[in-house]
């Protein structure tokens, strides 16, 4: 069962050190703007629905300045662990909300319970894979690839069906396929 995965602390430190190899990659690269260095500049978040037992360094957004004080220009390597600004973490987000049609109402009252996620926070989920997503420019090039087209009404669940592998690691493959989106405009990420 998928919703094992949200309880599963191992499976986040293994979202860390994904997101630590990209943090990597992002700062050896220089600023695209003016070709200074980058500098460190992570800031710590509290991410909600996280398993007890994961450690406190997972909380660290990773991001980087440029070095030029002329530029400063902040780059935000992509995440498999947040979401735009959304609280909840990352694969919360895409399992609870995947699971909407799934479990019964009363499972998935005690999935919400466990999870501490309130029914608006998880009917904006819903807008924001049905509607927002839909409309990015990420999704309009990555998603327009897929064959047979992805039916935007059942996102994320047609989504998570598309990789191969147990949940864990379907899961971990929409993380790294959606992780561009999630350094995203705060226009898709408004609701
Ligand atoms: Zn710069």
């Amino acid at each position: 069962m998928c919703e094992r995965v949200l309880n599963d602390a191992a499976f986040y430190r293994l979202l860390l050190r994904v997101d630590q190899d990209m943090a990597a990659a992002e700062q050896r690269q220089r600023c695209r703007v003016c070709g200074a260095a980058l500098h460190v500049g992570h800031f710590a978040r509290k991410p909600r629905g996280v398993p007890a037992g994961v450690g406190e360094d997972y909380r660290m957004r990773f991001s980087f300045c440029c070095a030029n004080r002329e530029c400063r220009k902040r780059r935000m390597p992509p995440s498999v662990r947040f979401l735009g600004p959304k609280v909840y973490a990352f694969a919360v987000v895409v399992l609870i909300s995947a699971m909407r049609c799934g479990p019964s109402p009363r499972r998935m009252r005690e999935l919400q319970e466990l999870i501490g996620v309130s029914r608006d926070t998880v009917a904006r989920w819903r807008r924001w894979w049905c509607e927002l997503l839909p409309e990015s420019r990420f999704w309009r090039g990555a998603a327009g690839a897929l064959m047979p087209p992805m039916d935007a009404q059942e996102l994320p669940a047609s989504l998570l069906e598309r990789f191969a592998g147990a949940c864990p690691e379907r899961l971990l493959s929409l993380l790294r396929w959606l992780s561009p989106i999630s350094t995203g405009s705060p226009a898709v990420h408004a609701a």
